[in-house]
């Protein structure tokens, strides 16, 4: 999905604390800017950069709707399920099961940090992709999470205050 037609930028990762994680982020305006189209590209770099498997804009200081869920197995999640990276513009939750499972998250804005967090196990989102068309679509599992995960930073909440902090 990613253009590589300009060389993406690695941005810096704002950290627990700042302004920015707690804020409630602002609703792109669609057709998309070139500048958003950039930022994704930017968002993405970071993310593989420190080995996520999602971000959201805020976490790089942009208090916008925008998130990028691209689960993959690397160091920092050994188990993830490999998907083709998709970027959420707008995101929201139309509907979430009751059913929800424990399962343990990290963030690249909490560092050392992991914990238990009870998520809905099944969504359906409905977003704008990276061409400004409306999307309508289903996700389950550990992709639900990282989708739960990363629209909770557009609503400036962090994992950490939905945890049950891990005791190792
Ligand atoms: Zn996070």
């Amino acid at each position: 999905m990613m253009s590589t037609l300009h060389e993406a930028q690695i941005l810096s990762i704002a950290q627990q604390g700042e302004p920015v994680l707690a804020q409630l982020a602002q609703a792109v305006s669609n057709p998309l800017e070139s500048e958003v189209q950039t930022l994704i590209r930017n968002m993405h770099a970071t993310m593989l950069a420190a080995n996520g498997v999602g971000i959201a804009a805020p976490q790089v200081f942009q208090s916008l709707r925008i998130i990028i869920v691209a689960s993959r197995p690397n160091p920092r999640y050994p188990d993830a399920p490999l998907m083709e990276p998709i970027a959420m513009i707008n995101p929201e939750i139309l509907w979430q099961s009751t059913e929800t499972c424990l399962g343990e998250e990290g963030c690249l804005s909490v560092e050392n940090t992991r914990a238990q967090v009870a998520r809905a196990e099944h969504l359906k989102m409905r977003y704008l992709n990276q061409q400004g068309e409306k999307i309508e679509a289903d996700y389950s599992g550990f992709v639900a999470r990282i989708i739960q995960h990363e629209v909770d930073h557009l609503n400036g909440v962090l994992f950490v205050e939905r945890a049950e902090l891990a005791q190792d």
